[in-house]
């Protein structure tokens, strides 16, 4: 039991879910190295949705109401901390999930489909027996989408994504949206839209902004799109990220 008033509470409940999930079998071994490579980007934008990244989630909202094929992408991580969550966005744009691994078994599939099942998801894609379409430029069983999923979409939500299949998405002319802690890695800085905040900060504001903006005209919503530079987006994290802790003592 990790006590309310630990001074790093909120990392080390996610922290336990990530065990607990590994323990579970839902999660590959190398995913607690990616939670890693997370915590410590997390702790350098000292642990708050930015104000930019609040540009991007609403940037990401506008995209995700003007498709016509939206699709929430999970892992292991994702599901492991906010399937909750990825369920009610993917409710709320009536867009399904696709179960998306790194290193898939059908065991794992299984696993995170269930979960997701039991917290309400109603159109689970990316499982076993399923029409599948390739995304040319990827090797192996990672190139594989589900034909009504990633395949036949527009605009895909591909939370903690690899650079190659990121880059392969965009290649395959998908509008990419991802949740990323780091500014600088590939899938930062290929994809269209770039959420520089830990997933279980941004989900909810993604739903939060979907249900503010959906509402809006299409011109209103392109112009929101066509406002948003991820590239200066990024740059400003990376200017967060140094001006954090500069100012503090040791
Ligand atoms: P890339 O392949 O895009 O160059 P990478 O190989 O450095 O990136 P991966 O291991 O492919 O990284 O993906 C893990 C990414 O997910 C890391 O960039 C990490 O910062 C990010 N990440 C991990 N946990 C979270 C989280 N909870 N919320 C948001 N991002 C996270
Ligand atoms: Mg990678």
């Amino acid at each position: 039991m990790i006590p309310k008033d630990h001074p790093r509470y909120e990392s080390l409940v996610l922290r336990a879910r990530i065990v607990e999930a590994s323990k579970a079998g839902i999660l590959a071994d190398s995913a607690m190295i990616a939670h890693g490579r997370g915590e410590a980007f997390d702790y350098l934008i000292g642990e708050k949705t930015t104000q930019n990244a609040k540009e991007a989630v609403k940037a990401a909202a506008a995209a995700l109401i003007l498709a016509e094929h939206p699709v929430v992408s999970v892992n292991g991580n994702t599901t492991a901390l906010v399937s909750e969550d990825i369920v009610r966005l993917s409710n709320t744009l009536k867009a399904p999930i696709e179960i998306n691994l790194f290193y898939r078994t059908p065991q794992r599939v299984e696993k995170i489909e269930k979960i997701l099942k039991e917290k309400g998801a109603k159109n689970v894609l990316g499982v076993e027996n399923e029409k599948k379409g390739l995304i040319k430029g990827l090797k192996g069983p990672r190139a594989n989408a589900s034909f009504e999923g990633v395949y036949k979409a527009d605009v895909v939500l591909v939370p903690l994504e690899d650079g190659d299949r990121a880059e392969a998405l965009v290649a395959n002319g998908k509008t990419v949206i991802t949740i990323d802690l780091n500014p600088l890695s590939r899938t930062a800085k290929t994809s269209f839209v770039t959420i520089v905040d830990n997933v279980v900060r941004a989900i909810p504001l993604i739903t939060e902004e979907v249900k503010k903006l959906r509402n809006c005209d299409e011109t209103e919503l392109r112009n929101i799109l066509n406002n948003f530079d991820n590239s200066l987006n990024l740059e400003k994290s990376l200017k967060i990220i140094s001006k954090t802790y500069a100012d503090e003592k040791p």
